[in-house]
């Protein structure tokens, strides 16, 4: 779903004479709506892709991968610059709800006006699951990745491996909050990035790692109660969290 299948001179055919509607997005996915077509454009941004507005006559990036000029007499065009070849745009169709087909299945995500605490709680309880799956599972809740979900879990003081079934509701709130206090903490400074590759539309790598309390943390003293933090595989990835703060949970059977 990365990229046209049927290849670029059947993309460009088929965006011709449409107007794109206002650009959208869930979590990680950004869409433009083509107009009158009930398909919309999706882009990959992967790791290092850039969606850019330029003036038609500005220099064209070392890594232009697509240019689409439009019909109006504004001067820009649209460029979709990468680094890597990770990303791309691609053409779907739309759900009733005007979401592209692929990603029907992706929830909103926090910090969305219409993500529906309750309804998010409700999931949590239904599934019998871990709290950080939870967090990742992008049927559930989108936008929240492995950074986010290890400092969220600090903040809240939750073990990343306590089973949702017995989730409060205040507890759910509380945790929520922390998930959109570190979301908009890492917005503000533009992301988090370990990689110089990874970068915002103006080229400028992200901060946030520099304020990280748990990712990246493994041996350093907790920030709250200075116990080394610990970290564990998971997932193919890892789990940072103070194991004071942070209690791994009973099993009950
Ligand atoms: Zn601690």
């Amino acid at each position: 779903m990365r990229r046209h299948i049927a290849g670029g001179n059947d993309f460009t055919y088929r965006l011709k004479g449409h107007r794109f509607g206002t650009p959208r997005r869930r979590g990680k996915y950004l869409w433009l709506p083509l107009e009158d077509s009930g398909q919309s454009v999706l882009a990959h941004l992967g790791m290092s892709g850039q969606l850019l507005v330029q003036p038609n006559d500005a220099v064209d990036e070392k890594h232009l991968r697509i240019r689409v000029r439009f019909a109006d007499e504004l001067g820009t065009e649209l460029r979709f610059v990468d680094q890597r070849t990770f990303g791309g745009l691609s053409l779907h169709d739309n759900t009733p709800d005007g979401l592209p087909d692929v990603i029907s299945h992706i929830a909103r995500d926090p910090l969305d006006p219409l993500f529906d605490d309750e309804a998010f709680h409700e999931a949590l309880r239904r599934k019998r699951t871990t709290i950080k799956r939870a967090l990742l599972d992008q049927s559930l809740i989108s936008g929240v990745g492995n950074i986010y979900a290890d400092e969220a879990l600090w903040r809240s003081r939750v073990h990343y491996e306590r089973p949702t079934a017995g989730f409060t509701r205040p507890r759910t709130a509380e945790l929520l909050g922390h998930v959109r206090d570190v979301m908009n903490a890492a917005l503000d400074v533009g992301g988090t990035s370990f990689d110089s590759l990874y970068v915002n539309v103006n080229g400028e790598s992200g901060y946030f790692d520099r304020s990280l309390d748990a990712y990246g943390r493994e041996g350093l003293p907790c920030g709250r109660c200075a116990t080394p933090m610990l970290r564990r595989p998971w997932m193919n990835r890892s789990s940072y969290f103070c194991p004071k703060c942070q209690r791994v949970p009973r099993v009950v059977s």
